[in-house]
């Protein structure tokens, strides 16, 4: 019965397959191709496994597999001129060594650094260490999930009731939240959708990939995302009529940061107890918290002001800055010229001056002026050529359709 039942969804998956494959080659050519490699092979008798552990250092993992000092330095040498390996990373590196027979010396030493990554380190007969570098085949899946905000919901537990995983969850906050207040656009009845990538290999699934499409029904109207290799092939997020996604600056720095305090020009000050303009937006987030730049620039004050605090002022261009107030740190290297990108820490949240508590105090400045960072428009990063945005839409009417296969049955997946 369980038999007939498996054979039944294979079946299923099957046929799925040789529809939307149909539909998606052209797909799969155009964002796939680079990706094929060489399957790893590896002699299965007398194999040891060694996870790296804090504290650990090459010559210690190797020395204890029997290997001489001489080796140890031939070896790290290759690693680090074939793989560019110099440190290793506890609780994520493995080793394997493998030997002709149980007391025979190592012959054999695979490194793991990823589950997509083997560094296979061999040794001649006249004692020398060769290193090469093994992509592991990946077989993508591309699934599809859906779901629909319920009263009371945030984004983040419905999407997690639609199945899909906290890390791609996380991928489509930063996405949207390019476009997207979460705290003000997220209503009960709205619905969203994924397609996103599960890697698997040897059958069995490792990881999840990238985010392949996003949509969600906001309230300024429907936000539709695609992930597109150009032909240069750079990857970019657009928008369904191939306009560049991501946006120079991120409405909200900070994921899922709730709103305490939006932008006004007058409000009734908490600590002043007068009244004064809000010049920017609050988001609450706990001591310590990493904020984000929220758009690639320059550092032009990184500083300590009576109503700030401790903030950092960032210009983006020659129309935009942003400014992040009450830190209760700066994050290392991040100093007055220093150049940052879209994402990267440049400090911790906190309440250093004028604050009732711990938050994020998010200024965006327009040729001089403060906006409101949830309204303001805001440009895109990168637009498609003429000959590139063709390319983009038949690309998405394709992928589509294999979306709207997926829509209707859910087991199914796109092979890519
Ligand atoms: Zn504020």
């Amino acid at each position: 019965m369980e038999n007939a039942k498996n054979i039944n969804k294979l079946t299923r998956v099957v046929l799925g397959l040789a529809i939307v494959l149909c539909m998606i080659a052209t797909v799969v050519v155009i964002s796939h191709w680079g990706n094929r490699t060489k399957p790893v092979t590896t002699t299965p008798e007398c194999k040891s496994v060694v996870a790296v552990e804090n504290g650990d250092t090459l010559s210690k993992i190797l020395m204890a597999q029997g290997l001489k000092h001489g080796d140890v330095e031939k070896i790290a040498a290759e690693l680090k001129k074939k793989a560019g390996i110099t440190t290793l990373r506890a609780k994520r590196d493995r080793f394997e060594f493998l030997r002709n027979s149980d007391n025979a010396p190592v012959n054999k030493i695979v490194m793991i650094p990823s589950p997509w990554r083997q560094i296979e380190l061999t040794c001649d007969d006249n004692g020398k260490w060769h290193c090469d570098t093994v992509d592991v085949e990946r077989d993508i899946h591309a699934v599809y999930r859906s779901g629909k905000i319920k009263d009371g919901d945030s984004f983040y537990l419905a999407g997690q009731r639609a199945g899909i995983p906290a890390g791609v969850l996380a991928d489509v906050y930063d996405l949207l939240a390019f476009e997207m207040d979460f705290e003000r656009d997220v209503r009960a009845g709205q619905h969203f959708s994924v397609l996103y990538e599960e890697n698997y290999s040897n059958g069995a699934k490792v990881d999840n990939g990238h985010v392949l499409a996003v949509s969600f029904d906001a309230l300024r109207g429907n936000v539709k995302m695609y992930r597109f290799k150009k032909s240069d092939g750079t990857i970019g997020y657009y928008d369904e009529n191939g306009n560049g996604a991501i946006k120079s600056l991120k409405r909200t720095p900070i994921n899922n940061a709730k709103v305490t305090s939006s932008f006004s020009t007058k409000r009734h000050h908490p600590v002043l107890g007068f009244t004064r303009a809000h010049k920017g937006v609050d988001f609450r987030a706990p001591t310590g918290t990493p904020i984000p730049a929220a758009g690639a620039g320059r550092v032009i004050a990184r500083s300590f002001n009576r109503g700030h605090g401790n903030f950092v002022r960032i210009r983006h261009n020659g129309t935009f800055e942003t400014l992040y107030a009450h830190m209760s740190k700066f994050a290392k290297g991040v100093n007055v010229g220093t150049t940052v990108r879209q994402g990267q820490i440049i400090g911790y949240a906190g309440s250093t001056g004028l604050a009732t508590g711990p938050h994020l105090h998010y200024e965006v400045i327009k040729n001089g002026t403060h906006v409101n960072p949830l309204t303001v428009k805001l440009p895109a990063i990168s637009n498609l050529d003429n000959n590139q945005k063709q390319k983009f839409i038949e690309y998405r009417k394709i992928l589509d359709s294999g979306i709207e296969q997926l829509a209707n049955n859910p087991k199914w997946f796109i092979q890519l």
